[in-house]
C-alpha cells in the first residue's frame, strides 16, 4: 500500500475546474494502491442568496480500482452565512465526507459519471461545490444562544 502525501495546492478558483493530476498514480500504481492529495481553495462563490463559500481545504484519498479511481474526500469549509435569528453575517464552518468514482479509459461520460480525462486528471472542484451546496442549513445560527434582533 502506497500512501504518500502529494503537493499542497492553493489556488484562486472562482469557478474554473480544480483538477488533480493522477498520471503517476495510474502509471505506477497497482490495483489497491492508495494516495492522498491535499487540496485547498480560496474562493468567493454564491451557493445561494444567503451563503457565500469562502474557502475549503482537506484531503482526497485515492484508491486505484480495476476500472475506476475511488476518491474519498474529507473537506472542511468556511461559508459566510446570514444568521436566521439576528440576520447578521457570520462565518460558518462545515465538515464533509463524501466519495466519487472516476472511470478510467473512457472518453465520453455516460449519464452523470465522472471520468479520468485524457490528460490523466480528475476534476474535484465540481463535486466538492455540489456537496457543500447541499450542506447549507435551513436555519443557520451564528450561535446557539443567539437572541435574535435587539
Ligand atoms: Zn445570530
Amino acid at each position: 500500500m502506497d500512501s504518500r502525501l502529494r503537493g499542497n495546492d492553493t489556488r484562486n478558483m472562482k469557478q474554473e475546474p480544480y483538477k488533480l493530476d493522477v498520471k503517476d498514480f495510474l502509471v505506477k500504481g497497482d490495483i489497491g494502491s492508495r494516495e492522498v492529495f491535499v487540496v485547498k481553495a480560496k474562493l468567493d462563490i454564491e451557493l445561494d442568496e444567503e451563503n457565500v463559500l469562502k474557502s475549503y481545504e482537506g484531503e482526497v484519498k485515492l484508491t486505484l480500482l480495476e476500472n475506476e479511481i475511488l476518491a474519498e474526500f474529507s473537506i472542511n469549509y468556511i461559508a459566510e452565512t446570514i444568521c436566521a435569528r439576528c440576520l447578521k453575517k457570520y462565518k460558518r464552518e462545515g465538515r464533509l465526507s463524501f466519495d466519487r468514482e472516476y472511470v478510467i479509459g473512457r472518453r465520453v461520460a455516460e449519464g452523470d459519471e465522472l471520468l479520468v480525462d485524457k490528460e490523466f486528471k480528475i476534476e474535484i472542484g465540481g463535486p466538492t461545490l455540489e456537496e457543500i451546496a447541499f450542506d447549507v442549513p435551513m436555519k443557520p445560527l451564528c450561535k446557539e444562544s443567539c437572541k435574535g434582533i435587539k
